[in-house]
């Protein structure tokens, strides 16, 4: 399937301040998030992809002082692809001499609001790399901000599944991932009021009860369902609107188990233990990494 750009033109881009340096070929590329909230909206409404786009562009532009947005390409929900600084050209999202060794995308999550990445996310990603692939001397390294960089960035989600080897969602064949799936999501979302009964109610309970949350498996989704949702929404950083729609639903089975947090210890106790040392990678990492990314990342040369 080709891939589906939103051109400079399209997402209504200011025009860069002066000349791009030329990259001919680079190792390959630099996976990035956006390191503030993500508007949850953005997954119903691509209208809002654009003007966050716009807004980063603004923010490097304004707020940095660099010539351009400082990516090569935004992904985002709808599996669309906007084009940033584009191909052979040098970005500025990597950090100090960091640029000319990989191209930079952005997947449009964050650290609250929108963390998880949607499929979409990860198709248009990849759909970037290809292109970078083929059309702009891109090498087959696919890394994330953090390696070699002080930074939290990508978010850990991403950087899971960077370090997975960026499969394609989807499982064409169930491929080689080693990450326990979702089964797919009922097509409906469970709420309350009213209580919403059935198998979906009954399999979402049984995995979250897995989780170690206390949680009754009986098939109805009632006022105590929908505390859990609750807070188990808060805890991995999504709206807590208490119902579970595709990504609370997906999350239950995908996100790493919370370690460190009040609630993770309150809801499953010593089983987190078990995953601890996942989540312990970015323990230490502070949000302040991805700021200082904005704030201090020194430019691309000046020629
Ligand atoms: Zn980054
Ligand atoms: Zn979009």
């Amino acid at each position: 399937m080709a891939i589906d750009i939103v051109s400079r033109r399209d997402w209504g881009a200011r025009a860069p301040r002066g000349g791009y340096t030329r990259l001919d070929s680079t190792r390959g590329v630099k996976v990035h998030y956006t390191g503030g909230r993500v508007d949850p909206g953005i997954v119903g409404d691509h209208d809002l992809c654009v003007s966050l786009v716009r807004s980063i562009q603004r923010h490097h532009m304004d707020g940095n002082g660099w010539m351009d947005i400082g990516y090569s390409f935004v992904a985002c929900p709808h599996k669309k692809v906007f084009e940033g600084r584009g191909l052979h050209r040098l970005p500025a999202a990597n950090g100090s001499g960091l640029n000319s060794a990989h191209y930079a995308v952005l997947g449009l999550v964050g650290n609250a609001g929108l963390v998880q990445p949607p499929d979409g996310v990860l198709h248009a990603v990849l759909d970037a790399i290809e292109h970078l692939r083929e059309r702009g001397g891109a090498g087959r390294e696919i890394k994330g901000h953090r390696d070699g960089y002080s930074t939290d960035c990508p978010g850990e989600p991403l950087y899971a599944w960077v370090r997975r080897g960026a499969p394609r969602p989807g499982g064409d064949g169930g491929g080689d991932g080693d990450g326990p799936g979702a089964p797919p999501f009922p097509g409906r979302l469970l709420r309350y009021p009213p209580v919403t009964r059935g198998e979906d109610v009954r399999t979402w309970q049984r995995q979250m009860r897995t989780r170690g949350w206390d949680i009754a498996v009986d098939g109805a989704y009632g006022s105590a369902s929908r505390d859990v949702c609750r807070r188990f929404q808060r805890q991995q950083g999504v709206e807590d609107d208490g119902v579970v729609g595709p990504v609370t639903w997906r999350l239950a089975w995908e996100a790493p188990r919370a370690a460190g947090t009040a609630e993770a210890g309150e809801a499953a106790g010593a089983r987190e233990a078990a995953d601890a040392s996942e989540a312990g990678e970015v323990g230490d990492a502070s949000e302040a990494a991805e700021a200082r990314e904005t704030a201090d990342a020194p430019e691309e040369p000046r020629t």
